[in-house]
């Protein structure tokens, strides 16, 4: 007889609470499963669990990065400073905007960025950091927050596994720091949508403009433009909206995450 019997730990297992599937019914029978009211109650219910103005739901977590760093201007010539400690999204929106990705360490006991190893990455043509936010961990960057300012550098968080996470130094919440932060809601993830993500702006021209960017650059919502005979075109976009029935699952999942998350 075996001594020792192995049992596998399930690590990042999807987790429904069951009532997820009542509430995508709902939205396939309203027949309105893209972007709409549904989304919208999701990002009121977002901002309020993270004390936040205002908060933007996207398709996934690698689009709010991709938004993001569009947001904050990153573009061809610009470097962006990255932990080479983390998943393979982070990289590609950077390469997705056209900027140089620049790899720095992590401090081997949180695994992950400190300021002063932040400090020794940047260079004349650093546009923005981001800070992989790697197992929750919130991460506190005042220390260098006038210095980043003063050059026009961006923080942008990769916050993919910190969705509920708090910060140490005053119990705010990841996404209430002062960041771009950028959440995702892919199924292994604290909290799920099926897919998803968002990000949190960080003044009320950024949220018009990732909400310009997660379109099609038109600057009216869907319900507007369904009744109206013209729109504008105003630039870019991505169509890399959050759909109704994915917000759904994720209002579900939120309202179990808020009972446990005070
Ligand atoms: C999951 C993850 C992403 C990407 O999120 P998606 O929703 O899968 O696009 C980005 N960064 C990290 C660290 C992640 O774990």
């Amino acid at each position: 007889m075996d001594l020792i019997s192995f049992r596998r730990l399930p690590n990042a297992r999807p987790y429904l609470h069951g009532d997820e599937e009542a509430a995508a019914a709902e939205v396939l029978r309203s027949g309105q499963y893209g972007h709409g009211p549904v989304t919208e109650e999701f990002e009121c219910r977002l901002a309020e669990l993270l004390g936040v103005p205002d908060i933007v739901a996207v398709a996934s977590g690698t689009a709010a990065l991709h938004i993001a760093l569009l947001t904050a201007g990153v573009g061809p010539g610009d470097e962006v400073v990255v932990p080479s400690l983390t998943f393979a999204a982070t990289v590609q929106a950077i390469l997705a905007t056209g900027a140089r990705p620049v790899w720095c360490e992590i401090d081997p006991r949180t695994l992950c960025v400190t300021p002063p190893i932040l400090l020794q990455a940047l260079t004349p043509r650093t546009r923005a950091v981001l800070p992989v936010l790697y197992g929750g961990r919130a991460i506190d960057l005042t220390p260098i927050r006038d210095i980043l300012d003063q050059r026009g550098i961006a923080v942008v968080e990769d916050a993919a596994h910190a969705f509920g996470s708090r910060t140490r130094r005053d119990g705010r919440h990841v996404g209430g720091t002062g960041a771009l932060t950028c959440f995702s809601f892919d199924p292994i993830k604290n909290l799920t949508c099926g897919d998803g993500g968002a990000v949190v702006p960080r003044t009320p021209g950024e949220g018009v403009t990732a909400r310009r960017l997660r379109g099609l650059g038109i600057e009216q919502d869907a319900r507007k433009r369904a009744s109206a005979t013209t729109y504008d075109v105003t630039g870019f976009g991505l169509r890399a909206h959050l759909p109704a029935l994915n917000a759904a699952i994720g209002l579900v999942q939120l309202r179990h995450f808020a009972a446990v998350a005070r």
